[in-house]
């Protein structure tokens, strides 16, 4: 019955492009021959056909026309012409009847098949755009089911509307079709070391009016327990009146990048913590040896001794920041704070940086009296990162100017270089871990990337904020921001 319900059904039909000619044909005759039955044998008055065949006609025309487009529509036109002719010939039209009868036989076959052409064509063109549609859903979903990350889709609701396999390999359970994440199913998902609500799931965040979320870092808890680091990419889906009608979202497993990470970031601790104790005795050695040599005779000795101190010093800072970089990491970077002079710190610094190389000129524009409670020594770490990053990225000689400026509430500490400047793109990266720009064109500078990731955390935990602003090839403004205590 349904089977049959669904062979009638026109719409039932819509984007299925198999146009039957014989329906229309069998159906059409059979109108005929009930039409005549009933004429001669009912209503025994064979003119009583023109009451109604009209209307039975266009009907089966428009039906035939949507359900098997102009092939079927004009089946349904040629038998209702042909029945016409057929009853002028046996009901003995004559003169002008005959005359005018063919006449609106004519019209109405014309008007017939235009209807039968335009809704034919309306009708191949509905079927084009689903089966297009249907197409292109198709390969869609064949490429998503494909992508070597997890993907899913949901609705303006957050209903899952579509997912793919990796995505259940990589967060060990299967996602239900309709079921809406963090509602019907609980994925314990944790940011930044705490478990997050249903609203700060990355699809319920980009479906409240929000930006995008790009690589965003989350681990996920599998029911076997296992932890799984995962980076989401995720954004909204609006319709041309710009309103959310779905969600999508990217998942890549990132665990095993986070595991390498992990062990890299124990190598440095072991490292680090490794080489702090000889390098402390080297330098102790050395301070020794050069004592003894500064006041012989032999000049190439002292000079030497002098290399050594200088070399020992930079395995030193390096050892240190090695340090300061895993201490970040496993979150055991202390500070401890007391109330100083910041543009005192600023003129110490210059002075010894002016002691160290006679290339540098740093000049402090309009000192004046700022004093802040913060970690003088770590303060100072981020000065002297600063300060040596732009006289080391600037040609020798060159100027560079450090300026305060205050209000009420902060001061911001600017520190201007007309060296090589820094990309637009690299700007945001370089204050990543064990990040350096490498630029072919450009000559290499020593380093490891550690300085500003270091000035960057010190920063942020004084509840104060580092930025860059600069112009590839005519230099850099390093800026950050401390809270005051007093100014002048
Ligand atoms: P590094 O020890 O390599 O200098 P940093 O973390 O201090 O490490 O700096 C990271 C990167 O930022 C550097 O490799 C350099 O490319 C870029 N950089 C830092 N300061 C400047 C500057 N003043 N001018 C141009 N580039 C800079």
């Amino acid at each position: 019955m349904r089977r049959l319900g669904n062979y009638l059904n026109p719409v039932v039909r819509l984007g299925t492009p198999h146009y039957s000619f014989l329906f229309a044909l069998l159906f059409s005759l059979t109108i005929c021959i009930l039409s005549e039955l009933y004429a001669y044998n009912i209503a025994r008055d064979p003119m009583v056909v023109g009451k109604y065949i009209i209307f039975i006609n266009v009907f089966a025309i428009l039906y035939f026309s949507f359900r098997d487009a102009f092939r079927g529509g004009a089946v349904a036109s040629a038998i209702s012409v042909l029945y016409y002719f057929y009853i002028i010939y046996t009901r003995n039209y004559s003169g002008q009847e005959l005359v005018s009868g063919i006449e609106t036989t004519i019209v109405l076959g014309v008007l017939y098949f235009l209807l039968a052409g335009i809704i034919g064509w309306l009708k191949r063109k509905i079927d084009t755009l689903i089966v297009n549609e249907a197409n292109e859903k198709k390969w869609l979903q064949t490429i998503i089911r494909q992508l070597p990350v997890g993907v899913v889709i949901a609705d303006a609701k957050g209903k899952i509307l579509q997912t793919n396999r990796q995505l259940e390999t990589i967060l060990g359970v299967k996602i239900p079709i309709g079921k809406v994440a963090g509602k019907d199913m609980v994925i314990s998902t944790m940011q930044n070391g705490k478990k997050i609500k249903t609203s700060g799931l990355p699809l319920a965040q980009v479906l409240q009016p929000r930006t995008e979320l790009l690589d965003q870092e989350f681990v996920v808890e599998k029911p076997d327990k296992s932890k799984v680091y995962i980076s989401v990419n995720a954004s909204p889906i609006h319709n041309n009146e710009g309103k959310i009608i779905a969600a999508a979202s990217i998942i890549k497993d990132i665990t095993g990048q986070k595991e390498l990470e992990n062990r890299k970031d124990d190598f440095i601790n072991m490292a680090s913590h490794e080489l702090k104790t000889p390098v402390t005795s080297i330098k102790l050695y050395i301070d020794i040896l050069k004592r003894q040599t500064e006041n012989s005779k032999n000049k190439k000795l002292s000079h030497v001794a002098k290399s050594l101190r200088d070399q020992a010093d930079r395995l030193s800072d390096l050892v240190n920041n090695l340090l300061d970089v895993s201490r970040i990491q496993t979150g055991k970077l202390n500070f401890q704070k007391e109330s100083f002079r910041l543009d005192l710190e600023i003129k110490e610094l210059i002075d010894a940086l002016h002691d160290e190389s006679e290339k540098v000129k740093i000049i402090f524009k309009k000192p004046k009296s700022v004093t802040v409670i913060a970690d003088k020594y770590r303060i100072y770490q981020v000065l002297t990162n600063l300060l040596t990053n732009a006289v080391k990225y600037s040609p020798d000689g060159r100027k560079v100017w450090v300026s305060l400026l205050t209000t009420k509430k902060k001061v911001t500490v600017q520190v201007k270089d007309h060296g090589v400047g820094i990309a637009k793109n690299e700007q945001k990266k370089i204050f990543d871990r064990l990040y350096q720009v490498i630029d072919a064109t450009e000559k290499t500078f020593p380093g490891l990337g550690m300085g500003l990731y270091i000035s960057k955390e010190i920063i942020k935990r004084h509840k104060g904020k580092i930025w860059v602003e600069s112009t590839k090839g005519k230099g850099s403004v390093f800026s950050f921001t401390l809270p005051v205590v007093k100014t002048e």
